[in-house]
């Protein structure tokens, strides 16, 4: 589960600053206000959920629609908000009360549309994610699925809120890349947070419930080390690339982002994915009337989802089990391999490179580790070799990659950081590392130090012609490293 720390370990300052100038976002009109605070009482009633939304005619017409819509799937007719909330159930109608009034309030009062930011396309990509998110989470049997709608809606209101406090230099960053992580590393080098922890930072303000906000910022992390199963935040994260494929089904990065998330996220399949294209397909037109949108513009709807699902299709298996094997851990520690190693630092390597964007790597080799085999056991070599990876996933941010290099050699990739921002956070891994006591029983422990090499491409004058010479770099001040004397940091520079 996502714990509350990770909630709050993002809100910085920078952060609560920035909280501050959201001000000028669209504030929530008072039947939204009111549902926040029923969504976030646990006693609330069906009489007080009843007596709030029967005060905003258009949210009563459209959550008895809700009600009586085939996915439902309702023998009885709802003629009035009360019997609504008896076929919908309290929890049901405050949730899908809430991603109702959210979205009419904020697409209707939309400031945020520039040339350089289409708030149309934004909605029409967030309701596709919500519905998106819900498809899957009926495929999955999962029994939140109103829950899934909400959060799949608001995963990326943190774009909009960019959109909204910082129009001109938002507009550059966002029109310069349509690819979703990019764009999220884009903000962290440009404004020093994504919008994931804008967006949460928004949430919070606005009281959603929490369990809610924290789906939408673990949705932009990495997937835990070991499935936990279909949850929250697994399907929002791929809500949001369904909901691209959706939309674009003819460009071709969607299909591979797509089948790549659903694969680490939900371990889903082409076959599994149709299924999910289908059943957004049977919700479509009722989404598209209850929030007032057209969510594919064109009139050949049918023409472009069939030849969708025949994209997913053909993209078969054979790329699945490529992904799998390459997307596998190591067994041992948890820690990314060799082969998901040099494949994220060969795409964050052209990132860096084509957006002049900082990129530090670093390679951990643990000091005389023969000797705690030689005196110790390769057994207990082993477990000292698990409690060093966990030490250092302790300590890292959720963009950086920790995988095992070699034997007892590490290697982290740390995207939009220079040499100097990495500065404190290798020192905090060396001490981190250096402290570790680890108890081989009631007497003995076992002390280890790392000594580390560090590489910065776009730092000054440091250009790399690509990402082996990266490595070769950071290698070579590994070597340094042991050379004088261990249980030290040295960065590569130009000679
Ligand atoms: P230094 O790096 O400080 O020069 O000394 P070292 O003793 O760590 O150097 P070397 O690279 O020569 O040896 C690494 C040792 O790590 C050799 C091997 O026995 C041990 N090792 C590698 N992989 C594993 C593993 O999976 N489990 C255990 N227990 N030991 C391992
Ligand atoms: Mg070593
Ligand atoms: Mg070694």
């Amino acid at each position: 589960m996502i714990s509350h720390d990770k909630g709050n370990k993002v809100l910085d300052d920078k952060l609560k600053t920035r909280l501050n100038y959201c001000t000028t976002l669209p504030s929530l009109p008072a039947v939204a206000v009111k549902i926040i605070e029923l969504a976030n009482d646990s006693d609330a009633d069906i009489g007080k959920a009843c007596q709030y939304i029967s005060l905003d005619p258009v949210l009563s017409a459209k959550l008895l629609k809700t009600a009586n819509a085939p996915i439902y799937k309702s023998r009885r007719i709802a003629t009035n908000i009360r019997q609504a909330v008896s076929i919908l159930g309290t929890h049901s109608v405050i949730v899908i009360a809430l991603s109702f009034s959210l979205a009419n309030s904020l697409m209707k009062d939309d400031t945020t549309d520039r040339p350089t930011f289409d708030s149309h396309v934004f909605w029409r990509r967030s309701i596709a994610s919500a519905l998106a998110c819900r498809a899957l989470g009926e495929k999955l049997a999962l029994n939140y699925l109103d829950d899934l709608f909400l959060a799949g809606l608001l995963q990326e209101i943190g774009i909009l809120a960019y959109a909204a406090i910082l129009p001109e230099e938002y507009g550059k960053v966002f029109s310069s890349t349509s690819d979703h992580d990019t764009l999220l590393k884009m903000e962290r080098v440009a404004f020093g947070a994504g919008h994931d922890e804008l967006g949460y930072a928004l949430l919070r303000k606005w009281h959603i419930p929490d369990y809610i906000a924290l789906s939408c910022i673990a949705s932009h992390s990495q997937p835990e080390p070991k499935s936990l199963g279909p949850n929250l935040q697994s399907c929002v994260a791929v809500s949001r690339y369904l909901a691209d494929y959706f939309l674009f089904p003819h460009e071709a990065e969607t299909l591979s982002t797509l089948t790549e998330a659903a694969q680490k996220w939900l371990n889903l399949d082409s076959a599994t994915l149709v299924d999910v294209i289908k059943l957004m397909e049977s919700g479509l037109e009722s989404v598209e009337e209850l929030f007032d949108i057209q969510i594919h513009q064109t009139a050949d709807t049918a023409g472009i989802l069939a030849q969708a699902k025949e994209l997913l299709l053909i993209h078969n298996l054979s790329r699945m089990k490529e992904l799998e094997e390459k997307s596998q851990r190591d067994g041992l520690t948890g820690a990314y391999n060799r082969i998901h190693f040099d494949e994220t630092l060969r795409r964050e390597f052209n990132l860096s490179s084509q957006y002049q964007l900082p990129l530090t790597i670093a390679i951990i080799d643990l000091d005389h580790f023969k000797q705690v085999n030689d005196n110790h056991g390769h057994l207990a070599g082993d477990s000292l070799l698990v409690t060093v990876v966990s030490t250092i996933f302790e300590q890292i941010r959720q963009d950086d990659t920790l995988s095992r290099y070699g034997g007892e050699e590490f290697a982290l990739i740390l995207p939009g950081t220079s040499l100097s921002a990495s500065r404190n956070l290798i020192t905090r891994l060396k001490d981190a590392i250096e402290n570790i006591t680890f108890k081989l029983d009631d007497l003995r422990t076992i002390h280890i130090t790392a000594s580390i090499g560090v590489a910065s491409n776009n730092e000054g004058d440091m250009r790399f012609e690509d990402a082996l010479e990266m490595v070769k770099a950071a290698d070579s001040a590994l070597y340094a490293a042991k050379h004088a004397g261990r249980n030290r940091i040295i960065e590569w520079r130009l000679k």
